[in-house]
């Protein structure tokens, strides 16, 4: 197939709080599929942000006895600042108070929804979470109190805009069901369907701006009110792209290029906020007449120690951690990272958290899989590797040619083509290893194609198992030894094995890069013959000690 090109996204977080490890799920598994899609030869542009627009800011400021910019510059440079610590990859960056490229593109929304006639004034009164930044009806409260945060609802009455998302709920469900908007897991585009034909409600689209405290960005043409901060935050997808500079200076990188010429636009959200991103977004779109995105992934939650996070972990709607201190520290992304390394965390969140059903994460199991996997089995792998090829052939070693369909590093980043070189260098009993090797990179192309992160970090994993029973199967000690012993044959055969191992190594960094970037580039550098020679061994993931990080 030839070459597609993908609009990827995560929510913007609220930044009344600091990040904590339900946001790290999100923009890595964001990541992944940037990273993967980009080795494969795609144009793909990943886009993250802050939604800095809501009340619950201006209160978390209040608390705090700070201004709501200093407290939103503050939050929103700290998410940011995950890129860093989470090797993330995202092309662009938006904080929804101070890119000038926001408001705009939210004024045209705006605009065009207006035009299509689906934005009316009316006088409202109703039960509202600010936790939620959503009016809730009384049957769905818990004891009169907010569902998701178990606090009090207070009654809000007042003139706002409203949109006709009634008019849309036939085109929706037409949409959706159809699979044009593909929303995956099917369970979660079946509550949305279910949600859809238990009839759609216009909503509230601006708030006075008394109650949003001035706060967000003014209704065009009504300076008494502020655009709803959903409205306001969903438009971050386009605003993004250039949207508001219109239709003569959108340029050629911009919203033409990268929504409306896109292939695919695809949204990773969390489950919280699975409406407002498969109904009210599609709606404003169709509204505005502008495309809809194509797919909508939504994970599940993290709890943490069997507890839960908050409300949601991720994307608009997501709130601070609701953790006492002791435990906070063990959700913290950044400390973690800096504790147990980037690879271990990512690790953890690609490997142990399944496509459907909330995970549990916990300390151990973090660090159980990162000595498990990394240090035991992939470490290992490559510290054997190199060690024989520096004990029997000072580092040198031919690799046998790349199998079929794989990558290799350093072409990697850059060439995601087939190997057109014939493969067959390949001993007979590396016949096993070497079609693992060839499978890989299209069982991880479909396990990803449905959002299956777990399977496709497993994928990825057969490699190592395959290289290690190899090592086993052929004891290349035994080959030195008769090759000592002036058996020329066993030679002959060490390289062979060598050649198959170096090989299966050098593919392996290549496909664990979408996963790992950081290990893949400790792999690629240990297992490459850059001149001279493997570099001497080096471990690529030592372990983690649990006495040196108690
Ligand atoms: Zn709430």
């Amino acid at each position: 197939m030839s070459a597609q090109r993908i609009y990827l996204s995560t929510t913007i977080p609220y930044v009344n709080a600091k990040a904590h490890v339900g946001h790290a799920l999100e923009l890595v598994q964001a990541d992944v599929l940037a990273r993967h899609h980009r080795r494969i030869g795609d144009e793909v542009r990943l886009q993250s942000g802050t939604d800095d627009n809501s009340l619950k800011n201006v209160l978390a400021a209040d608390a705090e006895g700070i201004s709501t910019r200093e407290l939103v510059n503050r939050n929103a440079s700290a998410f940011a600042g995950l890129r860093e610590h989470l090797s993330l990859s995202f092309d662009d960056f938006i904080r929804t108070s101070s890119d000038p490229r926001h408001r705009p593109g939210v004024e045209r929304l705006w605009q065009a929804c207006q035009a299509s006639g689906d934005l009316y004034r009316r006088t409202y009164e109703g039960l509202y979470c600010v936790g939620c930044e959503q009016f809730y009806p009384q049957d769905e409260l818990a004891d009169g109190k907010c569902p998701d945060h178990g606090t009090p609802v207070q009654r809000v009455a007042e003139e706002n805009w409203f949109f006709r998302l009634s008019r849309y709920a036939g085109q929706l469900h037409d949409l959706i069901s159809s699979g044009q908007l593909r929303i995956e897991p099917a369970s979660r585009r079946n509550e949305v369907l279910a949600f859809i034909a238990g009839g759609l409600e216009d909503f509230s689209a601006s708030r006075s701006v008394a109650r949003a405290r001035g706060w967000g960005i003014k209704v065009p043409g009504d300076p008494s009110q502020v655009i709803y901060v959903w409205w306001d935050a969903l438009g971050n997808y386009v605003t993004a792209l250039n949207f508001g500079a219109g239709d003569d200076r959108a340029s050629s990188t911009g919203y033409e290029r990268w929504w409306a010429g896109a292939d695919r636009r695809v949204h990773v959200v969390g489950k919280g906020v699975l409406r407002f991103h498969a109904v009210y977004w599609p709606a404003i779109l169709l509204s505005a007449g502008q495309p809809l995105p194509t797919e909508i992934f939504v994970h599940d939650y993290l709890t943490v120690d069997g507890r839960k996070i908050s409300k949601s972990a991720a994307g608009p709607g997501s709130d601070s951690t609701a953790l006492d201190s002791t435990a906070q520290g063990s959700t913290d992304p950044v400390a973690l990272a800096a504790t147990y390394g980037t690879d271990a965390l990512r690790w953890w969140l690609l490997r142990d958290v399944p496509r459907v059903g909330d995970a549990d994460f916990t300390i151990d199991k973090l660090i159980g899989r990162a000595n498990g996997d990394l240090a035991n089995g992939l470490g290992n792998l490559i510290s054997r590797v190199v060690s024989l090829a520096h004990s029997y052939r000072n580092g040198v070693v031919k690799p046998c040619s790349r199998p079929l369909g794989t990558s290799r590093w350093l072409a990697a980043a850059a060439d995601g083509r087939p190997a057109t070189a014939p493969s067959d260098d390949w001993p007979a009993d590396a016949i096993e290893l070497r079609a693992t090797l060839e499978c890989t990179p299209a069982s991880v192309k479909a396990a990803l194609a449905r959002f299956d992160f777990r399977a496709g970090a497993s994928a990825v994993w057969e490699i190592v198992e395959q290289a290690n029973r190899y090592v086993e199967a052929t004891e290349p000690w035994h080959l030195a030894r008769a090759e000592r012993a002036g058996d020329v044959a066993a030679g002959q055969r060490l390289d062979q094995v060598l050649g198959a191992l170096v090989a299966a190594c050098q593919v392996l960094a290549a496909e664990i890069w979408p996963f790992l970037p950081d290990l893949a580039a400790r792999v690629a550098v240990a297992c490459n013959d850059l001149g001279g020679g493997l570099p001497k061994p080096q471990p690529v993931f030592p372990r983690i000690e649990v006495s040196q990080v108690a």
